[in-house]
């Protein structure tokens, strides 16, 4: 990407947040390394939207919810399988805060996410049911979005099922891969990479 971009391009910056950078409650490795590449890729777009993980006390997808569970366990839930994580980006607390560096001031619209009580949501459009919308689709629709760059944490969770989404909704989709960072359990990095390719996802380095 060079020069300007367009009003039908968007950057979406995935869940920059503490909880998610290393000294937080579900840390990514090197995530914090991503704020100053996602701070100078900013620069670049003309509109910009920030997601956060945004869950209530107690939520479904945390392994304190459930008796004898712990994180890094897949349980079956309604909608299939459902990855525990340790508490996380609870509501109102200093972790589910957007990192103090991230200087992107004229973000456009911040959307949360994993807010239901009992769904996940890794997507910024579809919630793990894979049926209940955030409503960006539609969002981005409105405004004439055309093109969606993806980037933040993490590549092979949240910022996957993003771009996934992303082009399922019909939006010519990329991923910034070095403004993003992964979690890789059990292969998951690959696995993700893999999907998004096929899936025609273009891979930015
Ligand atoms: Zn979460």
């Amino acid at each position: 990407m060079n020069g300007s971009l367009s009003d039908r391009e968007v950057l979406i910056v995935t869940d920059p947040q503490l909880d998610f950078c290393p000294g937080g409650a579900l840390a990514v490795p090197q995530g914090d390394a991503i704020v100053p590449k996602v701070n100078r890729l900013a620069r670049r777009f003309v509109h910009v939207i920030l997601t956060q993980d945004w869950h209530p006390a107690g939520h479904a997808s945390f392994a304190s919810t459930h008796p004898g569970r712990r994180p890094f366990e897949t349980i079956e839930v309604e909608y299939g399988p459902q990855t525990l994580w340790p508490d996380h980006c609870v509501q109102g607390t200093p972790g589910a805060a957007f990192h103090p560096a991230l200087d992107i001031p004229r973000a456009e619209l911040i959307i949360r996410k994993g807010y239901h009580p009992t769904i996940d949501s890794y997507s910024a459009f579809r919630e793990n049911d894979r049926k209940t919308p955030t409503g960006l689709a539609s969002y981005l629709r409105e405004r004439g979005f055309e093109r969606v760059t993806l980037c933040g944490l993490a590549t092979d969770f949240c910022v996957f099922f993003s771009a996934i989404d992303a082009v399922a909704a019909g939006f010519a989709t990329a991923v910034a891969l070095d403004a993003s960072r992964a979690i890789d359990m059990g292969g998951s990095l690959a696995q993700a990479l893999a999907a998004m390719r096929e899936a025609g996802v273009v891979l930015l380095d």
